[in-house]
């Protein structure tokens, strides 16, 4: 963080304080150079929100987890770590925006799906696969089926 006084490209945090019931953090910044006291409020990277399972237990949203399970269904599909990591951001950001704290995870696994179909059809079909739980050859079939109508 730069000081807004001397310029100067390295500051020390003083204090850090939840800020807008968590959607961002106000923090008291010294710069190292000449010492100037500044205010900022910064938006926190990861948001955090929960997910409701089908059986209704609630948990809190898990970045590694949804990340995880996007990067199985694209392996050995041409798509590099940062359209994964853009696909996320982009989808955290819509949760965001929606203003939601608790999304339901059938949810979350449409978003998925939906980044996921304009990306690469096998990813979108490997997903489906595991988030529906595919019980028989048939359902896979049905819906790559739907895809081509679509
Ligand atoms: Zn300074």
């Amino acid at each position: 963080m730069r000081c807004p006084k001397c310029g100067f490209d390295d500051t020390k945090v003083l204090e850090s304080r939840i800020h807008d019931g968590g959607r961002s953090v106000r923090r008291r910044r010294s710069c190292v150079a000449c010492n100037y006291r500044f205010t900022t409020y910064e938006k926190e990277e990861s948001f955090a929100f929960s997910v409701m399972k089908k059986d209704g237990r609630i948990e809190p949203y898990n970045r590694d987890k949804i990340f995880r399970s996007i990067q199985i269904a694209c392996q050995k599909r041409p798509i590099n770590y940062d359209q994964i990591e853009m696909m996320i951001a982009r989808l955290e950001k819509q949760i965001q925006e929606s203003g939601e704290r608790t999304v339901p995870s059938q949810k979350l696994g449409d978003l998925i799906m939906n980044s996921l179909q304009g990306l690469d059809k096998v990813a979108y079909v490997r997903f489906a696969s595991v988030y529906k739980d595919f019980q028989d050859p048939s359902e896979f079939m049905r819906e790559i089926h739907s895809l081509d109508k679509k």
